[in-house]
Order: structure tokens, then C-alpha cells, then sequence
């Protein structure tokens, strides 16, 4: 089934509720700065000012006092929603809060806070390997290392077949109804998804996985901030404007 729609639209969620305790900050992850200007902007800015899209709701935590002192919480593009207890919860009440702006059918791009370098042309590219896919799909990247699974005392119980495993990134793309049915029916369920694809597969829809760019890092532990900082300096984002 091919879905067609008189004008496609696309808008945008940034789940921004998480704390990062992985990464050991005394601020979430999302606030750490690389340059002068925080993870949240570089990864918020590119869907800003993406001429495509329409809007975007970031989800942030209840309380959050880092949040209103961002120069681009006022950007006439952005809206805000409070998070909840998983992504998953935070993705919901971001397409809670669009279903009052958007269609049905609309075309969402969820995006995490904590993916600063992503490509302005990795969303073009999205864009136009998703025009008139049934379902949506993701940004991924293929499997390079040899794969193991562990046992419980961290020796090597297999090797796992990699030539069709890939590393799920954002931004992942699919329509605002049946997201929305699909995260619903999962928390009904207290069940947890780490990302929308998953839930789609829940439902039983096949998303189509979109190879992006390598330098579309999410940013976990320490380390990865002076890797971000390297690729966004190699992609001209000094960070300065
Ligand atoms: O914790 P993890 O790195 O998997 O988080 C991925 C994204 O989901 C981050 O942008 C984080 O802020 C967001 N998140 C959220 N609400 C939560 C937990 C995580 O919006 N309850």
C-alpha cells in the first residue's frame, strides 16, 4: 500500500528527557557543551533550519531549569512538551503534542538530543528514499566488526552472523497516527522500546533501513565529546554563530 497525501509534511521530535548517567556529568548530557554551544542546539539547529520541515517539539524534563536559557527555545519553529519516564514516554508526549498541528499522515523525524553532528544532507537523503514508502524508515549503518554474543560471565558463547545487522541511528521516520497507535499499544503493554523502529516491528511494520554517515555518533561516555567535537569541526561547525 502506497499512502498519498496532497502535500507532505514533515516535523520533528528531539526526546531531550534523559539524564545521561553513563556519561558521569553533573548536568544531562544533552547541556554538556562542545565549543560554546550545547549538544541539544548542534542536533536542535539542523532540523531548524531545514526548509522542510515544519515544526519541532523537544521533550525535555519536568523541571528543567537548562532548557529556558537556551537561546533557541525561542525560535518561532520550536515547541516544547515535558518528557516521561523512558524515550519511548517522551516520543508519545511529543506526538500528543504535534496531533494538534499535524496530520495523520504527516511524516515525524525523531531525532535524539544526544546525536549533536548529524547531516543536513542525511535528512535530505531520508526524505528522498522515504517519498512514497508505505511505513518510513531510519538512518542506519551496516555492521563492520565481527559480532559476538556474550554468556553470562562475559566469555563468548557465538559468533553472530553480521551481513544483516546494523546499527539503528536517527533520525527515524514514520507517520504520526501510527506511531502514535504503535507507542500507545507498547505502553499499555509496559513494554519498552529503545527506538520507534522497534516499535513499528511491534505492530508489524517494516521500516526501511537508509545508510547515513559514520560521524552521526551518540554521545554515551566521555570520549565521545572530543569525537563529536573532531566531526563537527570537520563538517565547518566550529560552534561560533
Ligand atoms: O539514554 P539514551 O542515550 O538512550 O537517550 C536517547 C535520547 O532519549 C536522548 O536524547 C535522551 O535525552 C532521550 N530520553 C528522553 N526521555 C527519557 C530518556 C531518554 O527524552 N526518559
Amino acid at each position: 500500500m502506497i499512502l498519498m497525501s496532497s502535500k507532505l509534511r514533515y516535523w520533528a521530535i528531539i526526546p531531550a528527557a534523559g539524564i545521561g548517567i553513563r556519561i558521569r556529568a553533573d548536568i544531562p548530557k544533552q547541556y554538556l557543551k562542545i565549543n560554546n554551544k550545547s549538544i541539544l542546539e548542534y542536533a536542535l539547529e539542523c532540523f531548524c533550519h531545514h526548509t522542510c520541515i515544519e515544526g519541532v517539539v523537544v521533550a525535555v524534563a519536568e523541571h528543567d531549569s537548562y532548557w529556558p536559557e537556551l537561546e533557541i527555545s525561542k525560535n518561532e519553529k520550536v515547541m516544547v512538551t515535558v518528557g516521561g519516564k523512558e524515550r519511548c514516554n517522551s516520543v508519545l508526549n511529543g506526538l500528543e503534542y504535534l496531533a494538534k498541528y499535524a496530520a495523520a499522515d504527516d511524516w515525524i523525524m525523531v531525532h535524539d538530543a544526544v546525536r549533536p553532528c548529524v547531516r543536513k544532507s542525511d535528512i535530505d537523503l531520508l526524505i528522498r528514499e522515504l517519498e512514497g514508502h508505505a511505513v518510513g524508515g531510519i538512518l542506519a549503518l551496516p555492521v563492520r566488526d565481527t559480532m559476538k554474543r556474550a554468556d553470562e560471565n562475559n566469555e563468548i558463547s557465538e559468533t553472530v552472523e553480521r551481513g544483516d545487522l546494523w546499527h539503528a541511528l536517527t533520525p527515524q521516520v514514520f507517520r504520526l497516527n501510527e506511531l502514535r497507535e504503535a507507542l500507545e499499544q507498547l505502553v499499555r503493554q509496559n513494554v519498552i522500546v529503545t527506538d520507534e523502529a522497534q516499535a513499528m516491528e511491534r505492530i508489524g511494520l517494516r521500516g526501511k533501513l537508509v545508510q547515513g554517515s559514520s560521524d552521526n555518533i551518540k554521545i554515551t561516555h566521555q570520549s565521545d565529546l572530543l569525537q563529536a567535537k573532531l566531526y563537527l569541526l570537520s563538517q565547518g561547525n566550529s560552534g561560533c554563530e
